[in-house]
């Protein structure tokens, strides 16, 4: 992925960031201001409201650009059947070189999924099932895979807790919108929403940075770094809240291989 495009999702991400900030802390005020002064508190109405729409209004717009992406995604070539025989083949025989050389001893099974470009890990009834794209896979170089992997399996080894935040973000996203005829409601929820979504970030990225850490330990950091980038590429997903934009992930990467004794 080019430079600046990495660049311009890292600017995303704070764009989210902040705004999410900004309607907790406007959001909240309202609340207060309505307690103390509700004359007040109904002459920042308009104010409150927009502060507290932009979260909103953001992930409903990255949810759309993934979205595009992805039917962008789906409108590539075709990977040829015997291809993805041959592609399944060699992601087991990777994926099992890297789990043996980072010791985990847990089963891992290792799919194909047609048509995407994404790598990521699903945990089912004690299985693990670790999915890579085709897209992904087609014409990738070993290192890139063993960097992509590597990370998968820590995740597989260190992640135990389940994800209920993001699902909870998206039922209050639902309830949010439906209260819009009812701007008092709409903004306390904004309020929590925008916290919400900022309580997520802490843990979510730094189980992202610690799987990026036990991967540039096992293959090196700077295979990690280029399935990264691969995956930027062939994912051309745009931010999210589970995962710290791509520049901090390879600038940390960067500083944590330079640490390593030479
Ligand atoms: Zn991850």
């Amino acid at each position: 992925m080019h430079r600046s495009a990495t660049n311009l999702l890292e600017l995303g991400a704070w764009i989210q960031i902040g705004s999410c900030v900004f309607a907790a802390i406007i959001g909240a005020s309202f609340v207060v201001a309505s307690l103390i002064n509700p004359e007040s508190a109904r002459a920042a109405e308009p104010l409150s409201f927009i502060a507290t729409s932009l979260p909103v209004f953001l992930v409903l717009s990255s949810l759309l650009l993934s979205f595009v992406m992805k039917l962008r995604v789906e409108r590539q070539k075709k990977v040829p059947f015997q291809d993805i025989k041959a592609l399944s083949a060699r992601l087991g025989e990777i994926g099992k070189q890297v789990k043996t050389r980072m010791g985990v001893m847990a089963k891992v099974e290792f799919v194909v999924s047609l048509r995407s470009g994404l790598v990521y890990t699903m945990k089912k009834r004690g299985n693990n099932r670790i999915m890579a794209g085709d897209r992904f896979l087609n014409g990738a170089s070993d290192e890139e895979l063993e960097g992509v992997l590597a990370h998968e399996i820590a995740h597989v080894s260190h992640m135990t807790k389940p994800r209920i935040m993001p699902i909870l973000a998206t039922v209050l996203i639902v309830v949010q919108v439906l209260f819009i005829p009812i701007p008092r409601i709409f903004i306390v929820l904004g309020a929590v929403f925008a916290m919400l979504l900022l309580l997520t970030i802490p843990g979510n990225w730094k189980t992202e940075y610690y799987a990026d850490r036990v991967a540039a330990e096992n293959v090196e950091a700077e295979k990690v770094i280029m399935g990264l980038k691969r995956l930027a590429k062939t994912s051309l997903s745009g931010f999210s809240f589970t995962h710290p934009p791509l520049a901090r992930r390879i600038k940390k990467l960067e500083r944590f291989s330079r640490s390593l004794p030479k």
